[in-house]
């Protein structure tokens, strides 16, 4: 490690929409500062062990600690999301986690980042070692704003939750807010508002956005008291060492320009098998070229639908000709790089927002659960993308019906002035992503200037 140069240490939760920035966060930092990530074993899902092992191979200089995890009897919370628990036990081991770091380090730490869902077990620890404590909050800077905002909300309202007013900024409507918040007693909630109130007490909050995409976000929060908050967006993916041989990219290669929709809904977000059918066959009547990233379960070792099942005897051969459906893992990213890809369907999370716009792709919001609602607010109000907001998520028990879909998806293909404004995105996107922009900045503050 090079001693001139400060000795960053990151710590990502569980999930992959946490962990990858984390690692797009690591590598971008990585020429200008010493790493570390800890990756705290063993992983809920084979798509984070994968891409732990592939990003310590391809960043060699980066230094990994692993931190085991004692055992969980899971039997005793079937029930409860396996993610939100992960985060849970992971602040329940902080302080354990915390001087296994500082042991096994290979030099003294100048300074932790820490995902946002740690972030009230981590600070205490940090502060009482005396090291700076950053926080990557993992979502939008509309999100940040809610996150930051909410226990005041909380506070004057304590026991029912409706439209969150928040003041010089915008209402973020009772029917967009993660549904466990409806419940203020929720162990989401708690740790929501403990996590924001330790958020605000960091040396800095680092958000994956740029300018242009969220200004009123991002004034709104300059203009409280707060902590910095550095916009080192949009974080450029890792680049694996690994090369991307797939079906995908041979049958993508082989479709006119801009002519498929993607659709996929993240890595976590199950959809069920009614809901699955219809978007089936709203894809096969929209007459669309479409890839389809299809999951079943949250985790994804749980999936074991089998496809024809899932769709119906009969559907993987009636669209054989312009669809193309996937129950695995697909480099996302490559996928909305490709030029045959004209449009993505999503459930905007954070991380597919930010790539849709870095290639400057148009979005067909569809939110499905927790901060997506907010994350499809930026969508539309930038002009990446449409968002029908009557559509259904969780907890509502509604289906979009197939017409509806059909017609939407055909819609988005055909709004040449949406392709346009992604475009102007993308555009912008780009010009962020340069040296000299959040990141320089916060560089300059993990060297200890202001
Ligand atoms: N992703 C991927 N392939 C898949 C599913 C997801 O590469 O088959 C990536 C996607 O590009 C994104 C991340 O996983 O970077 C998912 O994060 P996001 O915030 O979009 O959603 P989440 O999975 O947290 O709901
Ligand atoms: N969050 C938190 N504590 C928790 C669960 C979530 O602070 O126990 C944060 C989480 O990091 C995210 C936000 O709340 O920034 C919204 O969570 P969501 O349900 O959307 O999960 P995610 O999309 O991050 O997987």
């Amino acid at each position: 490690m090079d001693p001139s140069r400060p000795h960053v240490a990151l710590l990502p939760s569980s999930g992959m929409g946490h962990l990858i920035p984390v690692t797009r966060l690591a590598a971008s930092l990585s020429d200008l500062c010493n790493i570390t990530v800890i990756s705290i074993l063993p992983t809920v899902s084979t798509a984070e062990s994968h891409h732990f092992t592939d990003f310590f191979n391809s960043y060699p200089k980066i230094h990994p600690v692993n931190f085991q995890l004692p055992p969980l009897d899971s039997s005793a919370h079937r029930n409860v999301d396996p993610f939100f628990l992960r985060w849970a036990r992971i602040r329940e081991s902080a302080s354990d986690i915390f001087s296994h770091l500082l042991k096994s380090a290979p030099s003294p730490i100048s300074a932790i980042v820490t995902d946002i869902a740690a972030a009230s077990a981590i600070l205490p620890s940090s502060r009482s070692n005396g090291i700076p404590c950053y926080v990557l909050f993992t979502s939008s800077a509309a999100m940040l704003s809610f996150f930051k905002y909410f226990p005041t909300y909380q506070g004057s309202n304590p026991v029912s939750i409706g439209n969150v007013e928040i003041p010089g900024l915008r209402t973020v409507p009772v029917a967009s807010l993660p549904r466990p918040l409806h419940d203020p007693s929720h162990s989401f909630t708690q740790s929501l508002i403990g996590n924001s109130l330790s958020m605000v007490k960091s040396d800095g909050i680092i958000v994956n956005t740029f300018e242009s995409f969220e200004p009123d976000s991002l004034a709104w929060l300059r203009g409280e008291q707060s902590p910095p908050v550095i916009a080192v967006g949009p974080l450029p993916p890792v680049k694996m060492a690994i090369s991307t041989v797939s079906t995908v990219f041979t049958w993508l290669d082989e479709q006119p320009e801009r002519s498929v929709v993607y659709i996929s809904f993240g890595s976590r977000t199950a959809m069920s098998k009614e809901q699955i059918k219809e978007l089936g066959l709203g894809l096969e009547a929209s007459g669309c070229r479409f890839l389809w990233v299809i999951k079943t379960s949250m985790v994804d070792t749980e999936d074991r639908t089998e496809l024809n099942q899932l769709l119906g005897e009969g559907f993987l051969e009636r669209v054989k000709e312009r669809g193309l459906v996937s129950k695995g893992w697909v480099e996302q990213d490559e996928v909305l790089r490709h030029k045959a890809v004209g449009g993505f369907l999503s459930h905007c999370g954070w991380n597919s927002v930010t790539e849709a716009a870095i290639y400057g792709v148009r979005v067909l919001a569809w939110p499905r659960l927790g901060d997506q609602r907010i994350n499809a607010d930026v969508v539309a109000r930038s002009g990446l993308g449409l968002w029908p907001e009557e559509w259904s998520w969780e907890g509502e028990e509604s289906l979009v019906m197939a017409a509806e879909i059909s017609n939407t998806v055909k819609e988005m293909m055909a709004d040449e002035k949406l392709l346009k404004s992604a475009q102007k995105v993308g555009e912008a996107a780009q010009s962020a992503a340069r040296p000299d922009n959040g990141l320089a900045e916060l560089v300059r503050k993990l060297k200890g200037f202001n």
